[in-house]
């Protein structure tokens, strides 16, 4: 099955304003890892906010497993979201005064799908919560811990945790290591894409470093990908 596809598709932030994407044609097999990669500016989180149902193209398909995003009402757009696409933001998005554990939980509150996922490997939402942290590399202390007293990296684990946490078929990740150092920011890709890869998640992983390319499936340039600002 193909987890993502895109035809004919193109978005401008404003009416009567030139296009900020414009994609022929474009698909993601199912289970593949992926990077995208683009200069600031050019269009990669509009274009990840397109696939996550935040925004709508104002022409075009875009499909997530076979579900035409356009075909669904707002409020399943959330649903669907919610239960098939764990998202790492650039900001990691964490509530602050909530514990580790309690922010890679939030991945649950909106998705019973999730959770039924949790309870078919017979555990339950705060054991693979606390599992996935440990294995992500935090300590039992840290766990508990308010998300502002982590340190960057720490953070950023729990933001994976929480996106990962229930197996959404789809990861997408916004620039999440760019506060990284390199050692650090390799073994968390690593790490990342070793879970992704026990549920056959697709991944799509949002950078601007071309370096990185190595620990994936394949490379995309947005620039080769959208046609916006192209003239013949
Ligand atoms: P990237 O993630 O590659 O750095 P963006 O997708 O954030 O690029 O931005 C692409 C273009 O869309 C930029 O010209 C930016 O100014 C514009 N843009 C991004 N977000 C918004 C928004 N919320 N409203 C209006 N324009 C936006
Ligand atoms: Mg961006």
């Amino acid at each position: 099955m193909t987890a993502v596809s895109v035809r004919d598709l193109s978005f401008s932030w404003k009416r009567n304003e030139p296009a900020t994407l414009e994609i022929l044609e474009w698909q993601v097999q199912n289970g593949e890892t992926l990077l995208l990669r683009g200069p600031s500016g050019s269009g990669k989180s509009t274009l990840l906010s397109l696939l996550a149902g935040i925004n709508s193209p104002q022409k075009g398909e875009l499909s997530l497993f076979g579900t035409p995003l356009s075909k669904l009402s707002g409020r399943q757009r959330d649903r669907f979201r919610a239960d098939n696409i764990g998202y790492i933001f650039q900001q990691f998005n964490l509530l602050p005064y909530l514990s580790a554990l309690d922010n890679a939980l939030l991945a649950c509150q909106f998705s019973s799908i999730r959770k039924e996922r949790i309870a078919k490997a017979g555990e339950t939402p705060e054991a693979s919560a606390h599992n996935m942290l440990k294995r992500l590399g935090l300590s039992e202390s840290q766990i508990q811990q308010p998300a502002h007293s982590l340190s960057v990296g720490q953070q950023q684990r729990v933001a994976a945790a929480r996106a990962l946490l229930g197996a959404p078929p789809l990861l997408i990740a916004d620039e999440p290591t760019s506060a990284l150092d390199a050692e650090h920011r390799d073994s968390f890709i690593q790490l990342l894409l070793e879970l992704s890869a026990k549920n056959d998640t697709t991944v799509i992983f949002v950078t601007h470093d071309a370096a990185l390319s190595r620990y994936f499936d394949s490379h995309v340039e947005l620039n080769d990908l959208n046609k916006a600002g192209v003239t013949a």
